[in-house]
């Protein structure tokens, strides 16, 4: 049954500050890395079990819970019977020394939930108290993912062990509290939002040799440089210049004292894109690559590993949740587009599987100290946003089941 007290007016969303405040601080208390969320993992899973939300463990340390609607299809309203929707909320800490000086810091040394996902747990086990109590409004399922390991490619542990799959899932919803947007801003932006990353690792082999008979050498310092040179010319001279695209090299190894030439160069790095086909870099890249090593008589081996797929919001669902923005109180202020990154992020993995939108929900407060960028050992987020996260949740689901443009509950 419908709980007759459940709407999503502003006092009744703004009555959910307190919970909210307190499941964000306590997983911030007690961050775990990618792959090792086991306490938080307990912890969603007993919230779910509190609230009759059936739940199971995925992807090891993850959760996927189903909410299923029992309204009646209704043919007239065109209500489909079986559409089905994801939520998701990233999981893992990262191997950061917080040094806020919250008094709810991080109580594991090293490890801090310096991206925020400890606020999108809290906003989307809200939002699935509230979804759970309003189940007789809509038909089809809300699957929730909990995702561990959003730094390096959890998700697709997720897809490979059937997230998407019973009940099929026909689109999917995710967002980020970002820093870098003000609060009380949130950003859906339709096409490209998060850029691919591809990290590669370069061994250029030449010949090691005294540093004072260079010609007896092949240099493969002389090569890399020439390499991280002429790489750049990549972005500028063959690729669209309109084609967002970086390729940064973050790691070189090579040598030992002054007097030697060494045999081989250790480069590593990673190429990110923020276009359709941008995979063509990589292509580039090696061709580059094996036309310096050739003129200088050197050899090379070069490897790439996927980092994450480019996320790309569809037109539907971009139109879908913008229009929940623009339902919630002073939606017309609150809806912002155009915030794209070349940061990565592997909702990707579900936004290339299904019509799907991810949405930047501004955390931004100077006077709060919620500025800084993410990663950095200061970041904290503005609690007052979650509300607004855990709104947005409950807006794009109800909104995608029931096939209504205005959820007035
Ligand atoms: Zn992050
Ligand atoms: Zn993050």
């Amino acid at each position: 049954m419908t709980d007759p007290c459940v709407k999503l007016d502003p006092s009744t969303v703004a009555s959910w500050e307190q919970e909210l405040k307190r499941l964000r601080r306590d997983f911030h208390q007690y961050p775990e890395l990618g792959f090792q969320e086991f306490k938080t993992q307990e912890k969603i899973l007993h919230y779910l079990s509190n609230h009759g939300i059936p739940a199971q463990k995925i992807a090891g340390t993850g959760v996927k819970a189903i909410l299923q609607g029992t309204a009646r299809p209704d043919p007239e309203k065109n209500v489909p019977s079986s559409k089905t929707i994801l939520l998701r909320s990233d999981m893992d800490a990262l191997p950061v020394k917080e040094e806020t000086g919250l008094a709810f810091q991080s109580t594991h040394d090293g490890i801090m939930h310096a991206c925020g996902h400890d606020g999108h747990m809290a906003m989307l086990l809200k939002a699935a108290a509230v979804l759970s109590q309003l189940s007789d409004r809509f038909t089809g399922n809300v699957v929730l993912g909990f995702q561990p390991n959003e730094e390096d490619a959890g998700a697709y542990l997720m897809v490979e062990e059937g997230i998407l799959e019973n009940p099929g899932v026909d689109a999917a919803f995710g967002c980020h509290l970002w820093s870098g947007l003000d609060s009380g801003k949130i950003d859906i932006t339709k096409g490209p939002v998060m850029a691919a990353s591809h990290y590669f690792f370069l061994t250029i082999k030449g010949k090691g040799g005294h540093a004072g008979f260079a010609h007896t050498s092949v240099d493969p310092i002389f090569i890399a440089a020439q390499i991280i040179q002429s790489a750049q010319s990549i972005q500028t001279r063959q690729i669209d210049a309109l084609h967002p695209a970086v390729i940064m090299f973050t790691a070189i190894e090579g040598g030992s004292t002054p007097t030697i030439i060494p045999g081989q160069v250790e480069i590593k790095g990673s190429i990110r894109f923020l276009y359709d086909r941008g995979e063509e870099i990589l292509e580039k890249f090696e061709h580059l690559v094996a036309g310096v090593c050739q003129t200088h008589g050197a050899s090379f081996e070069l490897s790439y590993k996927l980092g994450n797929h480019m996320l790309s919001n569809s037109d539907d669902m971009t139109r879908l949740a913008a229009r929940s923005v623009l339902d919630m109180a002073g939606g017309q202020d609150r809806l912002v587009t155009g915030t794209r990154t070349m940061a990565g992020e592997d909702f990707s993995e579900f936004s290339r599987r299904v019509p799907s939108a991810y949405a930047f929900v501004g955390s931004r407060n100077i006077e709060k100290n919620t500025h800084f960028p993410h990663h950095h050992p200061c970041f904290d987020i503005d609690e007052d946003v979650l509300m607004q996260g855990a709104e947005l949740y409950i807006r794009v689901a109800l909104s995608f089941l029931t096939g209504s443009q205005d959820v007035t509950i």
